[in-house]
Formats: structure tokens, C-alpha cells, sequence
């Protein structure tokens, strides 16, 4: 079985073979089947009697394959890229048959020394700053979440803590109640959904600031809205910027931001979900001028770094905030056997050993590997971007990292029969976004499989739907 697995993952990592495998992918592409399918496959209740793998793997291919969508197809340009690799798989295969957890250090010195280690070889593989190291002199470190949505819950709340013992040790006359009842955060309009929730968690509310007409967060815009909210009797505690927007891969302007928060002794959260991984390459880390003012940083090793789903990387400035909002101090007997106490700068008790899928990945593909894969995809992105300026009935908006944003030229009727049109024919998955209330074609490079084959492919998709178009409505 152990050899088996070995050459079906080999196998996705030699291009030789990847005809062979995105045939299959593309051939059951997406969906075909209507919603709710699946009740009448399935029954309502459970067998009483155990059933054998005879059983139930043809309903595997029977059942859940049809109602796949093949996000490691080439022609999978939607959202934004998860990871799947050769030896994230191996790694994922390893962590589960080994089935351990770690909390402290006892209950896990492999899991939680190996965690400490590879969250160092990112933050340098990245160039972040020293003092966000596990191992640097100061307070700073690193822990691997679930997920960016948790990263900038844990975030939010470590910015919500350190202000509300701030304000309590400047106003005297508070309670802490009345200073978490005057606490509001800040982001963009344009970042992701998950931010909105983090403050509804958090009990925080949110502020969705206006952008530039270039989808980011400016310094002045914020000085503005927390200048209200102060005039205003409020205490602002968060700021969460997003270096690569869910939309258009925008980068707020982090040094602006990054003063203001500095003065303000507010808590400023990165969220750099799928762009985070590009910083592997020194020639995109301009755009994360500024990281110097941040307090905690986040982007997702599952997204576009090779790294099976789940694995959120998350780094701290102070994980002293961290550990005072989340540690329970009634709960520590004795002197800790290790720091740095990674179980104290997360929401769940335990952690599954996912710092093993980065050591795989890290290893396996080196600085070298990695970079070669982040610069192949975005010029794949600007080989697209290359067509779409070629062609005069298309105006290109927006090209960021593997993000290339457009539209046919005239009112958004015509994108949305393009949209429509390529939603119908399932030759290719995209998904529409809104930019500057423009309807637009938002096209990822997603799929590690995806060469320029596959763009020449999508883009004569594409082309040949405006022609077909243009034709029905001569007739
Ligand atoms: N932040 C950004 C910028 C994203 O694009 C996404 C998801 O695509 C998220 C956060 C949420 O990521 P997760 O599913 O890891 O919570």
C-alpha cells in the first residue's frame, strides 16, 4: 500500500505523467448535478451492521466524484490556489496514521520543538523581521492556526486585551466593562469576509473603510476614522490590513498604517492569506514595506505554498499579548518544561502535528524550488494579462501576484453573458468580482498543474464565447 502511494504521489509530481491526470480531473470537471443530489444517494441513517471497503468505495466514485469540484484542475481559476503537493500529501498521510495531538511540551516534544523550528525557517525564508523568530532575544515567536480566518481572531484579541489593560491603567475611573463596551477595529472595504466575523466574535465592531481607486487602505483614511470614533468617546484597538485582498490581490499601504498605529498603541494584524507566500521571492517584499510596526502576522502555507490544507502561519511581535488574552492562569501547577508555550497563543486546546507537513515541504523543495514555483505562476498570470492587453475588446483592470482581473470594454451586460457563457460550457471555473463597480472576469492562477498550455486554452475558451456572442447578437 506504502509503495502504492509512493508512485500515485510521484507520479503527480512528474509533468510527464500530468496529461494523464488532468484528463481525469478535466474530464469530471465540475459539477454536473443539481443541489441536494446527494440525499436520495445516501440514506438517512446509519447501517447497523459495519460495511466492508467493497462497499463502500465504488460509492466513493459513484456518489461524491461526480459532485467533485477538481480544484487541482489546470483550468481551475477560481478564489484562490490550495495547496497539494507530493510531500504535503506524504506529510498529511504520516500526521494522521501517527494520530497524535500536541498541547504542552510533555504531551508532545517532537510535535511541538519541530513547530517551533519550522515557524523560524519560514518567518527567514520570507525575510520578516528577526523579532518575530521563536529563537530571537525578545518576546516574539511563531505558531502555526487552522486558519487565516483564526489568525485574525487570535489577532484581534490579543489587540483587544493589551488595550483594554492600557485604557483601565490610564482611566482609572473605568470598569472593564465600560472600556470593552468603547472598543472598535478598522479595515478595508475589500478585506475578506473573515475579518467582519473575526469582530463579531471578538465583540469589536468593525469599521469597513474606503480604499483608493487601487483597492487599498491609505494611512489618511484611517487617521480620519479614528479620529471620529475618539472625538466620539470611543478607544480604537485594531487595525486588521490585508497585504493581497481577496479581490484584486491589493496591498493596503502598510507603512502608513503602520505609524499610525505605533502612535495610536494600536494593535496592527496582517492578513496575508494567499500573498503572503510570494515574500519567498526578495523582488516582492516592497510590497510589505512596513512590517517593521506590525504585531502580528498571518498568511496560509495551505494556500499557495505547497502545504496541505490545513496549515495558517501566524507570528507575533509580543506573544506576551497573546498570552494574556488566551492563557489560563489557573492552570499552570508548575514551571513550564519549554518555551516558547505554543498551546498559549491559540483558541483550541491542542494542535495536530502539521509543523511536519512544512518540514516535509521546506525540505523537499528548498528556497530555490519554492521561489522557481511563485515566479512561474505569476508569469503565467502576466502572460495572460499579455492577451488580454492584446486584444482590443477586453480592457485588462487590474494584474497583481497570480491575480489578473478584466472585463469586455461597454456595460457590464456584456462580462456577465462572458461569465454566464463559461459558467454554462464548464471548460473552466471562474468567478466574477466587483472592482469599482465594474462587473469583472477574476482569473487565478491556481492549480500548481497549470502551464501556459492551459492559459492558451482558457484564453481561445474565452475569445471563441465573445465571438459566439458577438455572432447571436448580429442574427
Ligand atoms: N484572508 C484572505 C485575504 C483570503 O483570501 C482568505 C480566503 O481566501 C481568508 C482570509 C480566509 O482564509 P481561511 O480559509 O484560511 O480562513
Amino acid at each position: 500500500a506504502w509503495r502504492e502511494i509512493c508512485l500515485v504521489a510521484d507520479s503527480i509530481s512528474t509533468s510527464r505523467k500530468r496529461k494523464r491526470i488532468s484528463k481525469y480531473v478535466i474530464s469530471r470537471e465540475f459539477p454536473y448535478k443539481k443541489a441536494r443530489y446527494l440525499s436520495n444517494e445516501i440514506p438517512e441513517t446509519v447501517p447497523f451492521s459495519g460495511q466492508s471497503w467493497k462497499h463502500i468505495l465504488p460509492d466513493v466514485e459513484r456518489v461524491i466524484v461526480p459532485g467533485l469540484t477538481h480544484w487541482h484542475s489546470p483550468h481551475f481559476h477560481a478564489y484562490f490556489p490550495t495547496a497539494n503537493s507530493y510531500p504535503g500529501v506524504v506529510a498529511e498521510l504520516f500526521l494522521s496514521g501517527l494520530g497524535c495531538l500536541s498541547m504542552d511540551w510533555r504531551s508532545n516534544p517532537a510535535c511541538v520543538e519541530l513547530e517551533v523550528r519550522m515557524m523560524d525557517w519560514l518567518a527567514k525564508m520570507l525575510g520578516l523581521p528577526e523579532h518575530f523568530l521563536n529563537d530571537s532575544e525578545g518576546p516574539g515567536g511563531g505558531v502555526i492556526q487552522n486558519a487565516a480566518s483564526e489568525s485574525t481572531l487570535v489577532g484581534l484579541l490579543s489587540g483587544k486585551q493589551r488595550k483594554v489593560k492600557e485604557a483601565l491603567n490610564t482611566n482609572i475611573h473605568m470598569t472593564s466593562e465600560e472600556v470593552r463596551g468603547k472598543l472598535v477595529a478598522y479595515t478595508s472595504k475589500e478585506s475578506n469576509s473573515s475579518v467582519e466575523k473575526a469582530s463579531l466574535l471578538a465583540s469589536v465592531p468593525m469599521r469597513l473603510l474606503p480604499t483608493d481607486t487601487d483597492c487599498r487602505l491609505r494611512g489618511e483614511v484611517l487617521r480620519e476614522a479614528i479620529d471620529k470614533d475618539k472625538a466620539d468617546g470611543l478607544i480604537p484597538c485594531c487595525v486588521v490590513a490585508s497585504l493581497g485582498t481577496t479581490g484584486t490581490c491589493a496591498f493596503d499601504d502598510l507603512e502608513e498604517l503602520g505609524k499610525i498605529c505605533e502612535e495610536e498603541n494600536i494593535w496592527l494584524h496582517v492578513d496575508a492569506a494567499y500573498a503572503g507566500a510570494a515574500f519567498v521571492c526578495p523582488e516582492y517584499r516592497y510590497l510589505m514595506k512596513g512590517i517593521e510596526y506590525v504585531d502580528s502576522f498571518n498568511f496560509n502555507p495551505h494556500k499557495w505554498f505547497f502545504t496541505n490544507s490545513d496549515c495558517s502561519a501566524m507570528w507575533f511581535k509580543n506573544t506576551k499579548d497573546a498570552e494574556a488574552a488566551f492563557k489560563l492562569k489557573a492552570e499552570i501547577p508548575e514551571e513550564p518544561l519549554y518555551e516558547p508555550q505554543l498551546e498559549n497563543w491559540q483558541i483550541p486546546t491542542s494542535r495536530r502535528f502539521r509543523a511536519l507537513k512544512l518540514w516535509f515541504v521546506m525540505r523537499l523543495y528548498g528556497v530555490e524550488g519554492m521561489q522557481k514555483y511563485i515566479r512561474h505562476q505569476v508569469s503565467l498570470a502576466k502572460y495572460l494579462e499579455s492577451l488580454v492587453r492584446s486584444n482590443e475588446q477586453f480592457e485588462q483592470l487590474v494584474s497583481s501576484l497570480g491575480v489578473v482581473c478584466f472585463r469586455l470594454k461597454g456595460d457590464d451586460s456584456l462580462t456577465q453573458k462572458l461569465l454566464d457563457r463559461i459558467a454554462e460550457r464548464k471548460k473552466l471555473f471562474i468567478m466574477p468580482y466587483y472592482y469599482r463597480k465594474k462587473l469583472l472576469v477574476r482569473f487565478v492562477i491556481c492549480s500548481r498543474l497549470t502551464e501556459k498550455e492551459d492559459i492558451d486554452f482558457a484564453w481561445r475558451e474565452i475569445t471563441s464565447i465573445v465571438e459566439e456572442l458577438q455572432k447571436s447578437t448580429k442574427q
